[in-house]
């Protein structure tokens, strides 16, 4: 194939551009297809993804769409000897609340007609729970069990704070290597056609087809491609723009800390366990003086949303953790490609997640020097929902606004993408998930009225 004549441009080699690519060359044989991307495949904030997933969204359209991800992540685990490294221990959502109505109702409103039979109450006694012993996905159970009452989760959770009253145990969640699912789509589409070229798209002009001008290697060249995908991640706004097209998405920065947990603080069988109770973080009186100093760090003496997430990270024999606080709500249009992180940020998480798991307090000041500090942005919706399907501008379809789920939602992403572009048919939640639904006066009042966007 002529890589400067093509059916299909993708325009994006993260994981929902090579998702995207996967399903138009694997099940659509499209075989004239092009991927471009100013850096390497999985580099940008594919390479930043805390890879958990999880079929619990307070929306059943959100609910159904992570879990057909996860039905054809499954398919890949089975078809490549589980080269994803898919494991399934769950998402413990905790709280000192011991009645968390309005979580009990989004997690009935989520699961739907499915409630019923999916979601375990427990109460006293925890005969029936299924403790996430083992890693494995394929004996994990389904559905939800709700552990009422602190003794019986200190039982399961003994290092947790024993205030805990509440614990929703998610089981169709867990996590994957993010960078094995995509190296297995690009080396399984490349023999169908599918071509990778690093290449920065610089403009795109419309007349029969699209001639796409790109950047590679100091020079400038033009593609002219039928269709374009557009999976540029933080800058598909800045994409669509290059043909006239605005998109309603902001980019949100978010990080995580992963480091060696050599004290044992973590206990490797923990799901991935996140407090979702606010608090204000406690400093010394120096430490609030230099913060109060910098506007743009004052913040974190104010009271703080919950959401502070843990999980061990590396298998059962592994010594490292990941923490996460999506806490920031500063957008930006106008990305960069390494933003600045907030320095911060790792002693902010520990101190924060010290709270559910006090042992981790050991670590205050005194972090080993065996750790990572990411950070990526969140292209998101105002109603935290993807941008998947035709774009406005015809011949050009979206693969966006994939927020802090787009490692779970890449295959999804991909399959409905590519399902648009080819006009084959698609599940009944996809509408929902396009820029049409902005024209559904009743889907976008109920999600504007909506408590929870999902954002954990
Ligand atoms: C801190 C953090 C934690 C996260 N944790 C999770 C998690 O636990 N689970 C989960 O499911 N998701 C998580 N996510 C979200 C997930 O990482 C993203 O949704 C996903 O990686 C998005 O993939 P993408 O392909 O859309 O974007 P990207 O990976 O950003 O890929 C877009 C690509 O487009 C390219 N591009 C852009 N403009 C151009 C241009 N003009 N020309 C050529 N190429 C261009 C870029 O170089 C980039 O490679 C997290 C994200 C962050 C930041």
């Amino acid at each position: 194939m002529k890589t400067n004549d093509v059916e299909i441009l993708v325009i994006g080699a993260g994981i929902v551009g090579i998702a995207t690519a996967y399903y138009l060359a694997t099940e659509h044989k499209r075989s004239r297809l092009l991927i471009v991307d100013e850096g390497q495949p999985m580099a940008l904030t594919s390479a930043q993804s805390g890879e958990n997933y999880r079929n619990w969204w307070p929306h059943p359209t959100m609910a159904d769409f992570t879990n057909h991800s996860t039905d054809l992540m499954e398919q890949i685990a089975h078809a490549s000897d589980n080269r994803i490294h898919m494991t399934r221990r769950g998402y413990l959502l905790v709280t000192r609340d011991e009645k968390p109505e309005e979580l009990l109702q989004q997690l009935h409103a989520g699961y739907g007609d499915a409630a019923a039979r999916l979601i375990r109450l427990h109460e006293g006694s925890s005969r029936g729970y299924v403790p996430p012993h083992s890693a494995d996905w394929q004996t994990a159970p389904d559905g939800v069990d709700v552990l009422l009452g602190r003794d019986l989760i200190r039982a399961h959770y003994p290092a947790f704070d024993h205030e805990v009253a509440t614990a929703l145990h998610i089981r169709r969640a867990g996590d994957i290597s993010g960078q094995q699912l995509g190296q297995y789509m690009l080396e399984s589409m490349r023999p169908l056609g599918a071509q990778f070229q690093q290449a920065k798209v610089l403009g795109i002009a419309k007349a029969d087809r699209f001639a796409v001008d790109v950047l590679v290697g100091g020079a400038t060249q033009t593609i002219n491609a039928d269709i374009i995908v557009n999976a540029a991640g933080p800058f598909a706004a800045h994409v669509a723009a290059m043909h006239g097209e605005d998109l309603p998405i902001v980019n949100v920065l978010q990080q995580k800390i992963a480091f060696a947990d050599r004290n044992r603080a973590v206990d490797r069988r923990m799901p991935f366990a996140i407090d979702l109770d606010g608090q204000t973080l406690a400093w010394t009186d120096d430490e609030r003086e230099a913060l109060a100093a910098a506007p743009e760090f004052a913040r974190l003496l104010q009271p703080m949303p919950g959401s502070i997430h843990c999980r061990p990270d590396g298998g059962d024999h592994g010594e490292w953790i990941k923490l996460g606080w999506a806490f920031n709500t500063e957008t930006t249009t106008a990305p960069v490609r390494e933003p600045e992180l907030n320095p911060y940020f790792p002693e902010v998480v520990l101190r924060a997640a010290s709270r559910l798991q006090p042992r981790l307090a050991h670590y205050l000041g005194a972090l080993p020097r065996d750790r990572v500090h990411y950070g990526g942005y969140y292209p998101m919706t105002k109603e935290n929902w993807p941008l998947i399907g035709a774009a406005k501008t015809p011949g050009v379809f979206l693969a966006t606004a994939l927020s802090g789920y787009g490692t779970m939602g890449a295959c999804a992403t991909g399959d409905l993408c590519a399902r648009a572009v080819v006009a084959a048919p698609v599940p009944a939640f996809a509408h929902s998930l396009s820029l049409a639904r902005y024209e559904d006066k009743a889907l976008m009042d109920e999600l504007e009225a909506s408590a929870s966007r999902g954002l954990l």
